[in-house]
């Protein structure tokens, strides 16, 4: 009942273990992928920032130009364009300033008064080497399409204007300024900067995406086109390998107010230390997954031992109440013969000597019980010494056979032995040997049924003895191969239920073959027979010629001649 409650207690904690362990796990596989989703997103984050700041570094640039002209004073500048139609020198010398940035190809000033492009006139273009402005006919179409864009978005905002100056985008063709004379919220004239797009493009952009973002071949972290949307062409990308897919842009950014066509579109890779991540994880989850298989390996042993420690325990106190029986039933024969002797009550002779063999008998079923009790004992408590000796097993063999030879001719048993005929020797204990031997004989008798033969044979290979005791018994069946070795242990079945026996004999028999470096081994087919096989050390072989050529004359049917000598 106990045992039936610690059992369902034991399954309960193996299952909440295994449950937590697996929770845990779970968990770290959730929080890992946590970690690795915020890594990924903060790095976009970071990454969509930097993007931002690009974009509003380019729109610095080029504001920079009017916010650089907003250090003139209007009233400078009204002057001197009202007075000979130029701008004042120091907006000139600004001017070549601004030119001298790859950026700005050329400058060109118109008044307001005039209208250049209407009329085909003369327009100022400005030369670097003077620092001034000259009139000339020939000037770009664009120019003009500039300054119509500025005058028409200057008409629009003039009532309401207050600033110095108000810059006009013609896309990423020229940058135009209208520069103002705030008190009469005039516009004084109109400064037109032509842009290089190709220098936009292919240097100042490129070399800053590169520098932010990296380029091709160094796996950059992000991928940047520049896409003109309304040619749908892309302008240029820091990444060639990729080609640009709409769907897996992840930030598309604008220039404000100007390179009205163009956009920034960008994709984030993954970050690099996600990899470093991926790897501490894998790390991670094999240890857990290490760690858990380790302690479910634990917990099952735990509950394996604990079973095994039970079946000892449950055959132990089987052996008990047996022993206890076993040493009754001769005593108390003992003491009923003795009895009937001491008080003179059996007369007849025969009757005697009955009563006699019967105390003689049952003081040797005694002797042989208390004799394995104690050699068990000392197994337990190591106390077994090996005196070892030089013997050839053969003549051991014989010994005991003629020992044991009564008992199996009782049963009936034919007996053949096949020794090896050279003369050979080994290092054990003689006693050892003996009792292994009777033990292994005394179990094949014990378990035969209908065909009662044994087979004896020693040999000799590869420098190793075998001596296997070969019976055609009721066998023993597979499941319980493994076990029989172990103390206390007796097969399970009706027929083994049949013979009287405590599961000590082959115990004894592994451990004294051990203690003589010996191995011992079994094979057995239920319902046809067993075999066990012991193996020694050879220490030493003289080759008997004779003895080799008479083979087959000792391969006899040795219970025949045993008996033929003795009778
Ligand atoms: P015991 O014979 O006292 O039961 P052993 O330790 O000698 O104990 O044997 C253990 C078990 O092995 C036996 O109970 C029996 O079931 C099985 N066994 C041993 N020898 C043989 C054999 N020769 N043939 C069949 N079964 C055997």
């Amino acid at each position: 009942m106990l045992s039936k409650k610690y059992t369902a207690l034991r399954w309960i904690f193996l299952s909440v273990s295994i449950a937590t362990m697996l929770w845990i796990t779970y968990m770290n596989f959730q929080y890992v992928d946590k970690v690795r989703n915020a890594n990924q997103e903060a790095f976009t984050e970071k990454k969509k920032e930097q993007v931002r700041e690009f974009v509003s570094q380019v729109r610095t640039k080029f504001i920079s130009v009017p916010r650089s002209i907003w250090a003139i004073d209007p009233e400078v500048i009204k002057t001197s364009v009202d007075k000979n139609g130029m701008l004042p020198n120091e907006l000139n010398l600004l001017i070549a300033d601004i030119l001298s940035d790859s950026l700005y190809s050329e400058a060109f000033f118109t008044t307001s008064s005039l209208s250049p492009c209407e009329t085909k006139s003369a327009i100022w273009k400005f030369d670097l080497n003077t620092k001034s402005f000259f009139l000339t006919h020939t000037y770009p179409e664009l120019v003009c399409d500039g300054l119509n864009l500025a005058q028409t978005r200057m008409k629009v905002l003039m009532e309401d204007y207050r600033w110095n100056t108000k810059t006009t985008f013609d896309t990423h063709r020229s940058m135009n300024i209208a520069l103002m004379y705030p008190p009469d919220k005039k516009v004084i004239g109109y400064l037109t900067l032509v842009i290089d797009s190709d220098f936009l493009v292919h240097s100042y952009l490129r070399n800053e995406i590169e520098r932010l973002f990296g380029t091709d071949s160094e796996e950059n972290e992000v991928s940047v086109w520049i896409n003109d949307w309304v040619k749908e062409k892309v302008l240029y990308t820091n990444n060639t390998q990729m080609p640009l897919d709409f769907r897996k842009v992840q930030i598309t950014e604008r220039f404000p107010g100007m390179l009205d066509n163009w956009n920034v579109l960008t994709y984030v890779h993954e970050p690099k230390n996600q990899h470093l991540i991926e790897y501490e994880t894998g790390k991670n989850l094999i240890i857990i997954s290490l760690s858990f298989f380790l302690l479910l390996g634990s917990l099952l042993f735990i509950i394996y031992s604990a079973k095994k420690e039970q079946e000892i325990s449950k055959r132990q106190s089987e052996f008990l109440s047996n022993v206890t029986h076993e040493l009754k039933t001769p005593l108390a024969v003992i003491q009923a013969a003795g009895e009937n002797l001491k008080d003179r009550r059996v007369k007849n002779e025969d009757r005697v000597a009955t009563y006699g063999r019967h105390i003689y008998d049952e003081a040797l079923r005694l002797k042989t019980m208390i004799e394995k009790l104690l050699d068990i004992a000392r197994s337990d408590a190591n106390l077994t010494q090996a005196h070892q000796e030089k013997l050839n097993p053969n003549s051991v063999l014989q010994t005991v056979l003629n020992r044991e030879m009564p008992l199996l001719q009782s049963k009936g048993f034919e007996v053949q032995t096949q020794f090896e005929t050279s003369e050979f020797y080994i290092s054990i204990d003689r006693g050892h040997f003996e009792t292994i031997l009777s033990n292994l004989i005394e179990n094949s008798v014990k378990y035969s049924r209908d065909r009662f033969f044994l087979l004896i044979t020693t040999k000799i290979e590869s420098n190793k003895v075998y001596i296997m005791v070969q019976d055609q018994g009721i066998g023993i069946p597979k499941s319980a191969l493994n076990h029989i070795f172990e103390k206390f242990y007796r097969v399970e079945d009706t027929l083994t239920a049949q013979t009287k026996g405590h599961g000590l004999g082959l115990s004894i028999v592994k451990h004294l073959t051990e203690l003589n470096n010996g191995i011992i081994s079994v094979e057995s087919t239920y319902m046809k027979g067993t075999t066990f096989t012991l193996e020694f050390p050879l220490i030493d072989i003289k080759m008997n010629q004779q003895k080799k050529l008479n083979k087959e004359l000792t391969d006899t049917t040795y219970a025949k001649q045993f008996t033929e000598s003795v009778l």
